[in-house]
């Protein structure tokens, strides 16, 4: 353990100050606050100089992964670059001031930024209106299905309270129709991991509030019958719901406006570069079409129109690349993502092996070792994700989507250059070659991070979040 491991409480040394507060020069005179509010002593914070303070977190930091330390290929995820342009613009003092309950009246460009952003996401998906409300993916679906279910109700359609989800269908997405309070049936993805329409026809009647789609489906695949899927939910009274939570691939390209979708969520801390993971701030406007304007929630989803900072991020992500240039940015992703699809797939099991979007999913590796290991195990994906650590890169998504038993899916996003992209693909063969050779290598791996492998479930069920004194 290095020094600055340490809790920052642990480096307290008694008197020690980083900072001393200015004498306050009115003496008493100031209203104290009331007796029974007082602390009976000092608050035990630690007591450090500024370098203390300084080198606890810079270290700290560094224990973490992120977009600025390094790439990050989480398919589903998009942790595409934040450009700092976009800090900037939300750092600007006529917007960090605001307040949310200042009069309409005195906030005219933030009122500018909303319509704006409402003019630009409705060009870039066919869409009407948008709502900025919601405040993830998640909470974007949900608000989604409240609206089709409204839809439904004001027509006096009752029967419809099933939701047809596909089997590739991101977890969210049965989650928020189950939260909505409508039933969730799954309709099977077909050998080229695409809606099975055959499969569909069967399941649409008059007890379908509608269906919920991602394009490209969570396997980087465009669902080539949309159109078609489309007309027939609609013919039996449905309506269609898009996940936008990774619309990049189709940015300024194809709108799910025009493939036939009625209601969508975007998410704009995956699509339109505005930072995200670790429950950050996010946000998911949902847009309708024209019919479905009038459905659209007042300010009942979240109070303060929804995550403003973000919003604004998104924005001026997308007013610098413009009309012209959005269009890029799907092109890149699609072209990245077949770059190393096909750069490792003697190495890599690529059951299905299309062209894609903007990821794909291997299903682990072609030879994983088991005979070179004492065992007779051998690497895993885990194994595989755990390796890529020691060679700085952040893993990609694994096991998930649940189609094959051991997943690894791969975004490199379009914000990446061909010499980062090739430097993954180079360890990606690296650590195949090791697996090959000698899987204990990677099943013992993270070699050199800060922590190695944590019990997973009980780091997510039983955290441990406060300090514990341990001195
Ligand atoms: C990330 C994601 C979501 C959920 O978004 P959150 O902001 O995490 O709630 C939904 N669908 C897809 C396809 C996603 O990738």
């Amino acid at each position: 353990m290095k020094y600055y491991d340490k809790l920052v409480f642990e480096l307290s040394k008694e008197g020690r100050r980083g900072f001393t507060l200015p004498e306050n020069p009115y003496g008493r005179c100031v209203k104290e606050l009331p007796e029974g509010l007082r602390r009976a002593s000092a608050p035990a914070l630690p007591q450090v100089s500024e370098i203390d303070v300084v080198r606890h977190y810079t270290n700290l930091s560094q224990m973490n992964f992120g977009v600025d330390t390094g790439f990050y290929p989480l398919g589903s995820c998009t942790m595409k670059y934040n450009p700092k342009i976009n800090e900037e613009v939300a750092n600007m003092p006529g917007f960090q001031a605001l307040h949310p309950l200042q009069p309409a009246c005195t906030v005219p460009g933030a009122q500018a930024v909303y319509d704006g952003m409402d003019k630009a996401l409705a060009a870039i998906t066919g869409m009407a209106h948008f709502t900025f409300l919601p405040c993830a993916g998640a909470h974007g679906e949900l608000t989604g299905l409240m609206i089709m279910r409204q839809y439904h109700m004001s027509r006096g359609d009752l029967k419809r309270t099933k939701v047809i989800v596909p089997d590739s269908a991101h977890g969210t997405n049965p989650a928020s129709a189950a939260v909505c309070g409508l039933e969730v049936v799954e309709v099977k993805s077909n050998a080229m991991g695409l809606v099975d329409v055959e499969a569909l026809k069967p399941l649409l009647g008059d007890d379908i509030a509608g269906i919920m789609m991602t394009n490209p489906n969570t396997l980087g695949l465009f669902e080539k019958d949309i159109r078609e899927i489309a007309a027939l939910v609609h013919e039996c009274g449905g309506l269609l719901y898009y996940d936008g939570a990774n619309m990049n691939p189709l940015l300024g390209m194809v709108r799910p406006g025009d493939m036939g979708f009625d209601i969508m969520h975007l998410n704009l801390h995956k699509t339109f570069s505005t930072p995200h993971g670790g429950g950050g701030p996010g946000s998911g406007p949902v847009g309708v079409a024209a019919h479905l304007a009038q459905f659209l929630p007042g300010t009942v989803v979240s109070g303060f129109h929804g995550n403003f900072g973000v919003i604004l991020r998104a924005y001026a992500y997308i007013l610098m690349l413009g009309k012209q240039h959005i269009k890029l940015a799907g092109k890149f992703a699609t072209l990245a993502a077949n770059y190393v699809k096909e750069s490792l797939k003697d190495c890599y099991k690529l059951p299905i092996p299309t062209v894609c979007k903007h990821e794909f999913v291997y299903d682990g590796l072609v030879n994983d070792g088991a005979d070179k290991a004492p065992d007779g195990h051998g690497a895993t994906t885990l194994d595989v994700a755990k390796r890529l650590l020691d060679f700085g890169f952040h893993a990609p998504t694994i096991y998930f989507p649940l189609l094959f038993h051991q997943a690894l899916m791969i975004e490199p996003t379009e914000t990446e250059s061909k010499e980062t992209i090739d430097a993954f693909i180079e360890v990606m063969r690296r650590i195949a070659a090791e697996a090959a050779e000698d899987p204990m290598i990677l099943r013992e791996a993270p070699h050199n991070a800060p922590i190695r492998r944590p019990d997973e479930t009980t780091a997510a069920r039983q955290p441990i979040l406060k300090y514990q004194d341990t001195l």
